[in-house]
């Protein structure tokens, strides 16, 4: 293609270039003002115990209130945090309101939540990782198992040799490790089961596969069951039909979390829907 269109392709691609770079920087220079102007906010989503219908935690997942550009999701600003080191004053904030509100909801007595938090690599890999979370637990009064950090499989596995005391140092904290986007990348698993992870959360890739035409579901059912013998629980990501929902009741997997039990909420909105038990999935016996 390049060839055939000679210089005009060349041109056209260095425009785009620019303009990419353009954007980028422009949302480099927003994303300093927004951490001084605390513009980040937290919604939840419930995870939900199959087997009972309980709600047993809540994925902080954060939006950038830009004054222009409105809700931002992480997609569209979290690689430019990553690449400009901001995602560590970002991680931080993350941490700090999520801790503040699963200590809030357990004060409330409104049930006894885990609150899950998104960990990317730059942050995993600070120097000061250990010491922020250690403080967010301790300046909120958290205890510590109430809070989760979710790591994801290629996080983990870039550098395992490197993770493993990380790990460690988190579990000494009390806190519940997961790996995120489990199957997306590619654990040895004789490493796997010498990490000390809690929890294996399904990439939604493989959960939105099922259906009851496909071999497609041979890596959720995989997941599962490995799940089981390493005696980690196994989650389900992106649940969005009654049929997906089934087949993860069928072979037993611990928890679901997806639109078909809710979207991700702002805080009062969870309040108020695990108060009016909103959040009920259809168990079939
Ligand atoms: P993730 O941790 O794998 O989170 C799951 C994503 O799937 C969320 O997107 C969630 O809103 C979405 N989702 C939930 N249920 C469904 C469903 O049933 N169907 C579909 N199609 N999607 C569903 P979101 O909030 O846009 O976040 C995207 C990613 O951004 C997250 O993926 C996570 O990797 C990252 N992220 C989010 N918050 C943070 C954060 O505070 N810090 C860091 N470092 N990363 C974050
Ligand atoms: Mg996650
Ligand atoms: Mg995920
Ligand atoms: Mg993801």
């Amino acid at each position: 293609h390049a060839k055939r269109n000679g210089r005009n392709d060349f041109q056209f691609f260095n425009n785009e270039m620019n303009v990419w770079a353009v954007e980028r920087q422009a949302t480099e220079a927003d994303l300093r003002k927004a951490i001084d102007r605390n513009e980040f906010v937290l919604h939840y989503q419930p995870k939900i115990d199959l087997a009972s219908g309980q709600v047993t935690g809540a994925e902080a997942l954060v939006r950038w209130l830009h004054p222009r550009r409105g809700v931002v999701f992480p997609d569209s600003f979290i690689p430019v945090a990553e690449d400009s080191g901001l995602i560590v004053a970002i991680g931080r904030i993350v941490l700090r309101g999520a801790c503040q509100q699963a200590k809030t909801w357990l004060d409330q007595g409104l049930g006894s939540f885990v609150v899950s938090v998104n960990v990317s690599a730059l942050e995993f890999r600070d120097k000061n990782f250990i010491r922020s979370t250690r403080e967010a637990l301790q300046e909120t009064a958290l205890d510590p198992c109430f809070l989760q950090i979710e790591l994801t499989e290629s996080v983990l596995m870039r550098n395992v040799d490197s993770s493993i005391p990380i790990l460690h140092e988190l579990k000494q904290l009390g806190v519940q490790l997961a790996v995120d986007d489990f199957g997306t990348g590619y654990s040895s698993l004789s490493y796997l089961s010498r990490l000390p992870i809690d929890v294996l959360k399904i990439d939604q890739s493989f959960v939105q596969r099922i259906s009851s035409k496909s071999d497609d579901c041979i890596i959720a059912s995989a997941v599962i069951s490995m799940g089981a013998s390493l005696r980690q629980r196994v989650i389900a990501e992106g649940v969005e039909t009654q049929e997906q929902l089934n087949f993860l009741n069928t072979h037993r997997c611990n928890e679901g979390q997806g639109f078909l039990f809710s979207a991700p909420v702002p805080a009062e909105e969870f309040g108020r829907l695990i108060r009016e038990c909103v959040v009920t999935p259809a168990r079939p016996q």
